[in-house]
């Protein structure tokens, strides 16, 4: 079908409106069609065999769809979309977070049985390749020694930035040169093609759990990855024999969520800027993990990798509990119970305020020297901001600070310090 010509290449906020729609005008369309056939009738046999032979082969598209299971053309849309976004020649969409990262994996695994992984991961990432259930083998490290890791059996290199839950930002740069000819895969989740494209930067694999700031409204989980169109065709091949499907409606979801989603990551990071600026000044609070904080950038990725800090904050609260784990929980718990606008609630990048305890919760299946080494502490808690007006979500925080400070008052007075 022929599309309507432009001669301009659009702008991010441009893009965002326009991506994976730009047939809408030949299709007499406003709205993404939604197709929920779990299988399609052939009319030729020999042409619904070639086109079965194509998908299952990893091909992105055939004459006859054949199955779900091979093809859908609305998880297509949105692939087109993301793709778009990151600047991919394609984009691979799963049924979550976990089940994209599993799939490249799986599609490394064809190369070798040896992967880097920089910690912090997300937890359940890290879990995923600690486990040793994929049956890979894996080298720990810091984003420099990714270099002295890499062996001749090496797959893959697995980093994330910002790190999930401590923010710590990795030069993608540095580590794709390290790896040499070894793929690199960036979990980019807290960044969004918005303030990050990390193949633009070299990196093999950018991957998205679509369940945070792409679908935003939290009522949908998902995952995809953008790739060259040849690591792409690897990814359906995984996706076709394992089955890791994104269901069509939440396809429709996720690519209804993207129009907004340069207007909710820097509407989210404006207020994160001011909210992080006043934590870091706060008493009750001892450590303060965001990009544009002293201290959180020394690779000054801010504005070179990254257009942005987005739009998570993690800071631990002060006081002398570090020997007294129950005493922490119960200091947490106290924050907590004060809060009257902010969901206490894993996950992120939805439009309302979500606050967690990752030593608790996200990164609860790490080993607790894992946890403790990448500053996971029991003190550590971590807020996604949402949209909500930048002094309501203040006056909830410092509530919630009133009520931790409190408690570490009556504990030092009780115990006769
Ligand atoms: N990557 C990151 C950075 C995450 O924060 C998460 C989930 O929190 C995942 C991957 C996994 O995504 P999902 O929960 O959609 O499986």
């Amino acid at each position: 079908m022929e599309l309507r010509k432009r001669s301009r290449k659009p702008a991010l906020d441009t893009l965002a409106v326009h991506a994976g729609r730009t047939d809408f005008f030949d299709l007499g369309v406003h709205a993404p069609p939604i197709d929920l056939s779990t299988t399609y009738p052939f009319g030729d046999l020999q042409q619904a065999t070639a086109s079965l032979e194509t998908l299952v082969g990893g091909g992105a598209d055939a004459p006859n769809a054949v199955y779900a299971r091979l093809h859908n053309p609305t998880v297509a849309r949105l692939e087109r979309a993301v793709a778009d976004l990151e600047g991919a020649e394609s984009a691979v969409a799963f049924s979550s977070g976990m089940a994209a990262v599993t799939a490249t994996l799986l599609a490394a695994a064809q190369r070798g049985s040896h992967v880097v992984a920089v910690r912090p991961l997300y937890g359940t990432t890290d879990h995923l390749l600690a486990s040793g259930l994929l049956g890979l083998k894996i080298s720990w490290t810091q984003q420099d020694g990714v270099a002295a890791s890499i062996r001749p059996d090496t797959a893959l290199v697995v980093i994330e930035t910002p790190g999930n839950p401590t923010l710590q930002l990795v030069d993608i740069e540095s580590v794709v040169r390290q790896a040499g000819s070894v793929p690199v895969l960036v979990d980019s989740t807290f960044a969004t093609p918005i303030l990050q494209r990390p193949l633009s930067l070299g990196a093999r694999f950018s991957l998205h759990s679509a369940t945070k700031f792409i679908g935003g409204h939290g009522d949908v989980v998902a995952g995809i990855v953008a790739a060259s169109e040849a690591d792409a065709a690897a990814l359906r091949r995984v996706r076709v024999a394992t089955g890791a499907l994104l269901h069509p409606l939440a396809a429709y979801l996720l690519h209804r969520s993207i129009p907004t989603l340069p207007l909710r990551v820097e509407n989210a990071q404006r207020t994160a800027v001011e909210i992080a600026n006043r934590l870091a000044g706060h008493e009750a609070i001892r450590n303060v993990y965001f990009p544009t904080l002293p201290n959180c950038d020394p690779r000054r990725l801010i504005g070179r990798q990254m257009s942005g800090p987005g739009s998570i904050v993690s800071f631990e609260l002060s006081g002398d509990f570090d020997h007294d784990n129950e005493a922490r929980i119960k200091q947490v718990s106290a924050f907590f119970k004060r809060l009257e606008l902010i969901t206490p609630a894993v996950s992120l990048g939805s439009t309302d305020t979500l606050i967690q305890h990752p030593a608790g919760l996200t990164h609860h299946v790490l080993d607790e020297d894992s946890r403790v080494a990448g500053g996971i502490t029991n003190a550590l808690i971590r807020v996604s901001i949402g949209l909500e007006d930048v002094e309501d979500i203040w006056a909830d925080l410092s509530a919630g600070l009133t009520a931790a400070a409190r408690f570490h008052t009556d504990r030092t007075v009780a115990a006769g310090r």
